[in-house]
C-alpha cells in the first residue's frame, strides 16, 4: 500500500515514530494509503530545517523566488489530471469539480502570490522638511500553515503561497483526512528546484502535529483554516505566546433572495452554492431566505432541480454529488437531519444516506436535502452542518431578513439576489459577513480581502493583506535637519 511521506529539509522521509495512520477513500469506505503519524519530534526537525533555510530564501532576489514558485504552478498545470484524480479519491468529491475548481485555483493561488510579491511596495511619509519616514517590511520568519480537508490542495496553497512569496519559510500540515495532494505537491517542489527546508510538510493528527506547530516557540506566525472550535484552541495557545495569527473559520451563510431577482440565474447558482462539493465548502449558503411572494415558486423549482442532481461515483464525469469526506462526518450530517425533524422541519427531498452500487457500495453518500418549516433561531439554522443540507424560510421585509441573516454567531459570507441596485447596497451594508456576493457566488478576485467576521475568523487574508501578514513592519525615521 502506498505510504505518504513527510517532506523535511528537502527530503521525503518517514515519521520518526515509523507509525502510520489509515487513509480512506470515502467513496469506497476503504483504506487506500497510509499517512505518517508524526509528532513533535518531526515538527521540531521541520522547524530546524525551516530556520536554516530562512536566510537564503528571505534574501533571495524576489524575481528568483517568484520564478521558482511559478515553476511549481506550471508543474501543477502539467500534472492537472493526476492531481484532480488524487483529490477526488482522497476527498470523495466529483473529479469534475476537482478539475474545474480545486486544482486550477491551487495553481492560481501560487501564481497570484508569486507575481504579487514582485509588485509589493512600501510607503514613505515626508514629514515636512524635517524627516522622512519609511515602512520597511521584512519576512517574519518561520510560518506555520494548517489547512482543512474540504478543498485540500486549494486551501493548502492558499496558506503556503503568500508565506513563501513573502520570503518566509514554512512548516505546514494538511488535514490528516486528505493528505494526498499536499504530498504530491512536495514532489513538484523538489522538481521545481525549491531550496531544501523552504517548505516542510509534516503529516499527522491535528492535536499532535498541529498542536506542536502552534506551540513551537520558533514559529512566529500561524495561518489556519478550519473549524471554529479548533481555531479557538489555537488562539488559546498562540495568543499568550504573542504569535501573529490568522484564523479562517466556519460559517453558516445566508442566501437572501428577493422577488425581483433574475429567477433562472438565482436558481441555478443557488443549486451550486448549496450543494457544490457536497455542501462541504465554508462559503456554501446553507440558509436560504426567500421573499414570501416568490417562496412557493422558488421552493418547488429548487426541489425539482435538487432531485435531478446525479449522486454517485465521484470518478464518473456526470456525477454532481460525490461522497462525504468520512464516515464520522457523514454521521454528523445525518444527525443534523434528524435534529431538523425533531425541531419541526419538513424534509422536501433527501434526508437519507444513499446506497451507491458497484465500487462505491461502502461509500459515505448522503442525498442533497432541502428542509422547510424551521425558524431562523433553531439549532439546525444556527450550527454549521457542512454537508448537503439547506433550509428555506420565507421573509416579508428587508429588516426581517437582516435579522435572520445576522442571527448566528458566524459571519463568513452571504449571497444576495436582487435586480434593485439600491437594495443590493443596503443589504450588503447590513449583513455582518466578511464576503458578500451580489447576483453571483464564489466569484473571486484574489486581490480582495478574504475572511469572516464574528466567530468566522480573525485577520483578513487575500490580496496584499496575506503578503503583509507574513512580514514584520518597521518604521524607519530619518531626520533630515
Ligand atoms: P478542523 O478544525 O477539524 O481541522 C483543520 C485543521 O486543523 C486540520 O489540519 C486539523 O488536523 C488541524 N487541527 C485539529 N486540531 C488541531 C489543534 N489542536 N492544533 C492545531 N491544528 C489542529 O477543520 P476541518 O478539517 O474539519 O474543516 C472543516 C472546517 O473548516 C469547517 O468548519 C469549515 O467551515 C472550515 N473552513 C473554513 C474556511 C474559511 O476560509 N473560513 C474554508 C474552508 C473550511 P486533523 O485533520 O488531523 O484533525
Amino acid at each position: 500500500m502506498q505510504k505518504i511521506l513527510n517532506y523535511i529539509d528537502g527530503s521525503l522521509i518517514a515519521p520518526t515514530s515509523n507509525q502510520y495512520l489509515d487513509n480512506y477513500n470515502p467513496a469506497e469506505g476503504k483504506i487506500y494509503s497510509l499517512i505518517p503519524d508524526s509528532d513533535a519530534t518531526d515538527v521540531s526537525k521541520a522547524v530546524d530545517a525551516a530556520k536554516a533555510a530562512f536566510l537564503e530564501w528571505s534574501t533571495m532576489p524576489v524575481e528568483k523566488r517568484s520564478a521558482i514558485l511559478l515553476k511549481i504552478a506550471d508543474l501543477i498545470d502539467r500534472d492537472f489530471e493526476k492531481l484532480a484524480l488524487a483529490e477526488s479519491i482522497d476527498n470523495g468529491k466529483p473529479v469534475s469539480q476537482a478539475k474545474s475548481l480545486d486544482i486550477p485555483r491551487a495553481a492560481a493561488n501560487i501564481r497570484f502570490y508569486a507575481t504579487g510579491a514582485m509588485h509589493a511596495a512600501s510607503e514613505a511619509h515626508i514629514t515636512g522638511v524635517e524627516a522622512v519616514n519609511y515602512t520597511l517590511r521584512t519576512p517574519i520568519g518561520v510560518a506555520g500553515c494548517i489547512s482543512p480537508w474540504n478543498l485540500p490542495l486549494y486551501l493548502f496553497t492558499w496558506k503556503i503561497a503568500p508565506a513563501l512569496a513573502a520570503g518566509c519559510t514554512v512548516v505546514a500540515k494538511p488535514s490528516e483526512i486528505t493528505p494526498m495532494t499536499a504530498f504530491l505537491l512536495t514532489q513538484l517542489c523538489e522538481e521545481a528546484g525549491l531550496p531544501k527546508g523552504v517548505l516542510n510538510v509534516v503529516h499527522g493528527l491535528g492535536p499532535k502535529v498541529g498542536q506542536a506547530i502552534i506551540e513551537h516557540p520558533d514559529i512566529i506566525a500561524i495561518s489556519f483554516t478550519g473549524g471554529t472550535v479548533t481555531g479557538k484552541k489555537i488562539a488559546a495557545t498562540a495568543a499568550p505566546m504573542l504569535k501573529k495569527l490568522s484564523l479562517e473559520l466556519g460559517g453558516k451563510n445566508p442566501n437572501i433572495i428577493f422577488a425581483d431577482c433574475d429567477f433562472e440565474l438565482t436558481l441555478s447558482t443557488t443549486i451550486s452554492s448549496s450543494f457544490s462539493n457536497q455542501g462541504e465548502i465554508c462559503l456554501c449558503g446553507s440558509r436560504i431566505f426567500v421573499e414570501r411572494s416568490l417562496f412557493d415558486q422558488f421552493t418547488e423549482e429548487f426541489v425539482k432541480r435538487t432531485k435531478a442532481l446525479a449522486i454517485g461515483d465521484p470518478l464518473e464525469p456526470s456525477t454532481r454529488i460525490g461522497a462525504l469526506v468520512s464516515e464520522g462526518h457523514m454521521k454528523k450530517v445525518l444527525s443534523y437531519i434528524k435534529l431538523a425533524k425533531q425541531e419541526g422541519g419538513k424534509i422536501l427531498t433527501g434526508g437519507k444516506q444513499v446506497a451507491v452500487s458497484g465500487r462505491c457500495a461502502g461509500g459515505y453518500f448522503v442525498e442533497p436535502t432541502v428542509i422547510v418549516g424551521l425558524n431562523h433561531d433553531c439549532r439546525t439554522n444556527q450550527e454549521e452542518i457542512f454537508g448537503p443540507v439547506v433550509t428555506i424560510q420565507p421573509f416579508d421585509t428587508e429588516e426581517e431578513v437582516l435579522g435572520y441573516a445576522n442571527s448566528t454567531t458566524y459571519g463568513l459570507s452571504a449571497t444576495i439576489w436582487t435586480e434593485n441596485l439600491k437594495r443590493a447596497h443596503r443589504i450588503s451594508a447590513g449583513v455582518k459577513s466578511g464576503i458578500i456576493w451580489v447576483n453571483c457566488w464564489l466569484f473571486r478576485d484574489l486581490r480582495t480581502p478574504f475572511g469572516g467576521m464574528k466567530q468566522s475568523g480573525i485577520g483578513r487574508e487575500g490580496g496584499w493583506d496575506a503578503l503583509k501578514f507574513f512580514t514584520e513592519t518597521k518604521n524607519v525615521c530619518i531626520k533630515l535637519s
